[in-house]
């Protein structure tokens, strides 16, 4: 499985607009996705997983539905008004990305689009019908990702969320540890180079608002960089927070100002001289000069 966390997958097609039609609980179970190149353009599984069924109703147009697999759950993802027949057939194991039909107008339709469903966690027995789709069919939104290896025409106005594109090679985020120099984005899609220069390779992105470790800092094309593993450099853009070892220490409760003082080696009196005059819980000090 691709590296997307868990229960995630990709948006769903080669070419996607925007959402046209969002979710609607006991209206519209499911989001529409419009075209904006190319109308006709693929199908690709949501995530890896397996054809549960697949025909041609006069509602639906043509549909295919897959089972993506977690332990004894599972979701479905469903998608419907295809061109034609899915391209693969019930019982075929596919994976992220594959292609498994047309985008197009079949059934009860006013224009090319895809209707993509997709449910909460079920039992993994269930058995597919339309009216178990509708009962478990959650807003599948938060559970898309932008990939440009597989999206290559993605526009994001219409969807709520901006979707960051997760790319195994740049190093896990950490939980955050003020015995090392941390760095942590309140933006998406901070890009991830392979040297400390805008010119550099991207290699993908950090996530939004996790921590993570950095080995190293260097000045260049106008940014502080920071590296984050052999070959890993990001920008110190102004949404980038620094967080350096041991330079900051936010009190918990039952701290004692000796207690903090003997913890990062420092003096009472230069604990007192870099910090406001009344210390309580919650307050962040500096603990180093
Ligand atoms: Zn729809």
């Amino acid at each position: 499985m691709a590296n997307y966390g868990n229960n995630v997958g990709i948006v769903p097609l080669t070419d996607a607009a925007g959402i046209t039609q969002g979710f609607k609980a006991g209206k519209h179970y499911g989001i529409d996705i419009g075209w904006y190149k190319e109308k006709y353009c693929n199908i690709l599984a949501w995530q890896d997983g397996q054809v549960e069924a697949k025909g041609y109703y006069s509602d639906t147009g043509y549909y295919v539905v897959l089972g993506h697999y977690y332990g004894s759950s599972k979701r479905w993802t469903c998608y419907i008004h295809m061109k034609q027949a899915a391209c693969v057939n019930v019982g075929q194991k596919v994976s992220i990305g594959q292609k498994i039909g047309i985008r197009g107008t079949s059934g009860n339709s006013t224009g090319v689009h895809l209707h993509f469903y997709l449910t909460k966690l079920i039992t993994k027995t269930k058995a597919f019908s339309f009216s178990n789709l509708k009962q478990y069919a959650i807003d599948p939104r938060p559970y898309m990702y932008y990939d440009p290896g597989f999206n290559t025409i993605y526009i994001s106005k219409d969807w709520t969320k901006k979707l960051p594109a997760p790319i195994p090679d740049v190093v896990d985020p950490v939980s955050r540890d003020i015995t090392k120099d941390q760095i942590i984005c309140h933006e998406a899609d901070l890009r991830v180079r392979t040297a400390p220069s805008l010119s550099a390779e991207k290699l993908g992105h950090l996530l939004k608002d996790k921590y993570y470790n950095y080995l190293d800092s260097r000045q260049t094309d106008g940014y502080t960089w920071y590296q984050l593993a052999p070959g890993q450099w990001c920008a110190g853009i102004s949404s980038l927070e620094v967080l350096p070892a041991n330079v900051f220490y936010k009190v918990i409760e039952g701290d004692t100002i000796p207690a903090i003082c003997e913890r990062f080696g420092i003096s009472i009196e230069s604990l007192v001289n870099m910090n406001p005059a009344i210390i309580q819980p919650g307050d962040v000090l500096k603990v180093k000069e």
